[in-house]
This record gives C-alpha cells, sequence and structure tokens, in this order.
C-alpha cells in the first residue's frame, strides 16, 4: 500500500472510532495489524501491540527481536521495541493511559491471544473492552481499487487451476483424495500463490461433508468430486489476498438425480451473484440463491450459509447469512457458494469470489460453471 493510501486508512479507522465510542484500538495478532500498518506479527507469545488512541501518536511495541522485520512506518506509528527485562504488559498499558485515559473504551483485536488480553486487564482495571472488529470489520470489508486488483489476479491463477481440473490434466480415477488435494496445491502455487491455504477434495460420498478433510478414499468411475480450493497470492510488495473457488466434476456422465441437482444448484449460484448488488441486505443474496434451491424441494439439502466476505483473511465480513441486514456496499467481495449435500451419496457445490461493482456484480472467478465430465 502506498503512504497516502496508509494515511487514508488509519484517518477512516480514528474517524470510526470516534463513530462508535472507541478511545483506543489495541491491534495485536490477526489481519487487522498488517492491513493498517503492513506489519503481521508472528504469532510469539511475545507480545506485539499496536496502541492506536483516537487522537495522538500511535506505538507499535514489537519484541525487539522483531524490531528488523517492521516495515517503514510511513510515518503513521512510532516503533518501540521492547527489550527482554522489560515487562510489555506494563508498557502497553502506560501508553494507553497516555493515549486514553484509565478508564477509556479499548477496542482489542478479536485475534490477540487471551493471555495477553487477561494480562492487559490486569493492568487496566478501569478500562472497557470491545472486539477490535467493531471498529475495523465495516472498513476492511470494503475493498479499494487496488485490493479488489489483487483479489482479480487470485482468483484469475485459482481459474487456471480449476480449469486444468475440467481439462482432465489432474488424474483423479483411480488416486486418492488426498493425492489429488496435493496436487491442486502445487498448482495453486505453480500458478503464483504464496501459499496454500487449503484444498478440499471430497469425493463420492464424501462430498456431503462440506469441509471434507482429503482422505485415502481412492475415486472411482461415477464419482461426483467435489473440490474447493484456495491460497494467498501477493503483486508486487503488497500484502498478499485470499483466493477461493469451488468446481464439481464428475468423473463418467451423471446420471438424472445428479444431473437435475446440479442444474438447481447452478440456477441457485446464477440467482446469488445476480441479487449481490449495491445497497441490497446481504441477508438477500442468500436468501435468492436459497430460495432455487428450496423451490426445488432440496432446501434441508443446503446446510450452510451462501458465502463469507474474503481478503487478507479467508473468512471475514460480509457474511451472506439469513439475519445479516448489512447493506451491500460497492467494494464488498465475498464468495457466493451454494451447495447441495445428499448424505451417504454425494455433495456438490459452486463457489465464486464476487465483488460489488459501480454496475453490478462482476465475478471474479470465470472458469466454466457447469458439471464437466472428467474421465481421467
Ligand atoms: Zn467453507
Ligand atoms: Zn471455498
Ligand atoms: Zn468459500
Amino acid at each position: 500500500m502506498s503512504t497516502p493510501g496508509r494515511v487514508r486508512r488509519v484517518a477512516r479507522v480514528r474517524q470510526r472510532m470516534a463513530e462508535v465510542g472507541v478511545d483506543a484500538l489495541l491491534l495485536s495478532l490477526g489481519a487487522d495489524l498488517p492491513w493498517l500498518t503492513g506489519y503481521r506479527a508472528m504469532p510469539l507469545e511475545r507480545l506485539t501491540v499496536l496502541v492506536l488512541p483516537r487522537e495522538g501518536d500511535a506505538v507499535l511495541l514489537v519484541p525487539e527481536l522483531e524490531a528488523p522485520r517492521v516495515p517503514d512506518s510511513d510515518g503513521v506509528f512510532t516503533l518501540r521495541p521492547w527489550s527482554e527485562r522489560e515487562d510489555p504488559f506494563g508498557l502497553a498499558a502506560e501508553l494507553v493511559r497516555a493515549g486514553a485515559g484509565a478508564h477509556g473504551v479499548l477496542a482489542v483485536s478479536d485475534r490477540a491471544w487471551a493471555g495477553a488480553l487477561l494480562a492487559l486487564q490486569d493492568r487496566l482495571p478501569e478500562a472497557r473492552w470491545r472486539p477490535g472488529s467493531s471498529v475495523t470489520a465495516p472498513l476492511r470489508a470494503v475493498k479499494d481499487p487496488d485490493e479488489v486488483a489483487v483479489l482479480r489476479a487470485a482468483a484469475q491463477a485459482a481459474d487456471r487451476v480449476a480449469a486444468a481440473l475440467q481439462h482432465g490434466d489432474v488424474p483423479l480415477v483411480g488416486r486418492s483424495e488426498r493425492e489429488v488435494s496435493a496436487e491442486i496445491g502445487a498448482r495453486l502455487v505453480a500458478e503464483g500463490h504464496e501459499r496454500v491455504n487449503f484444498a478440499i477434495v471430497g469425493s463420492g460420498p464424501n462430498g456431503a461433508s462440506p469441509h471434507h478433510e482429503a482422505g485415502e478414499r481412492r475415486i472411482v468411475v461415477g464419482d461426483v468430486v467435489v473440490c474447493d480450493f484456495g491460497g494467498e497470492l501477493r503483486v508486487g510488495e503488497g500484502l498478499a489476498y485470499c483466493s477461493d473457488i469451488t468446481r464439481t466434476v464428475v468423473t463418467a456422465p451423471p446420471d438424472p438425480e445428479v444431473r437435475d441437482c446440479y442444474a438447481v444448484l447452478y440456477a441457485a449460484q446464477r440467482a446469488g451473484v445476480a441479487a449481490a448488488r449495491a445497497s441490497v441486505p446481504a441477508e438477500d443474496v442468500d436468501a435468492a440463491a436459497r430460495t432455487v434451491i428450496e423451490e426445488a424441494g432440496l432446501g434441508d439439502r443446503f446446510i450452510h450459509r451462501t458465502g463469507h466476505g474474503i481478503g487478507i483473511e479467508e473468512h471475514e465480513d460480509p457474511y451472506l447469512v439469513a439475519g445479516n441486514r448489512t447493506p451491500l456496499e460497492v467494494g464488498h467481495a465475498f464468495s457466493v457458494e451454494p451447495g447441495i449435500y445428499v448424505p451417504g451419496r454425494f455433495g456438490m457445490r459452486l463457489e465464486d469470489i464476487v465483488v460489488v461493482g459501480d454496475d453490478g456484480p462482476e465475478a471474479l472467478n470465470t472458469v466454466d460453471h457447469s458439471l464437466v465430465v472428467v474421465e481421467a
């Protein structure tokens, strides 16, 4: 991220802190810290925390041995390395008292260690605590054009792996799910991902478990195979953003039940994508996809929400789920991934990453959406 971009982001965070009544933001482990500063803390037991008061200077406390990894702050914060002879929780408490007073409302990273939070609460007994996401989540959910460009590059790389799968370049019949999963992961890296987050391969009855972990089952002719995979891709010096795609293939021409179910799934996913427009409540995307499946009499086979936001984390705001009335905004990026699961027999899911644009939804994944027969 460029310097003006980072300064602008900090300004938006401070504005939101004022709106929701937070006096200081404490960012430790998790994605909020790199989103704001470009620095990703290692998940060490040693304390890393950015203390960002609503007004006044922000200070990043890091273990001295980590300080060389911290990128240039662009004037957004002061770096304060702490040595092994100091008490980092005492230092953090002093910074909080100086910036927000002893009775302040503090928002702390959702992914901070519980141990770190308990130690901070011990030092700041008068403070009131909120989840950091109450400040950051709605801001992180709206991607700027640079972020969308990286998400698009990640989606295109994932599409190339899905295309190879659909073309039969990834042999299926006779191999174990684990072997296919390993090959999909290797292809994600070969297409530019710096790491693989997951590669679900659910064959035959295993496909009915949406998050099935690829195992020893060998794929046979006639299987329906759910392949859901993603990783993180970086462009230049910026942060890495996630990909996430699902395509379902069959290893022989499908029987009528599978074919009919897939036609329903396809229509549901198209309806979900089409509904993804600015100012539409997030839950309406879920309803659009779900209604198609319910009207086909398969409502009880669709056992999860329709999608999740995506960015530097695989799952973040906004969630496309009944009850989430948050209006979609231009720049929201999320998956649309309905599924149909028939226990003991098969499952199927179809997933694209979609960005809400000025002129409607843009699906970042464009690889073939049909039920492709892979006789390999
Ligand atoms: Zn999932
Ligand atoms: Zn997925
Ligand atoms: Zn997903």
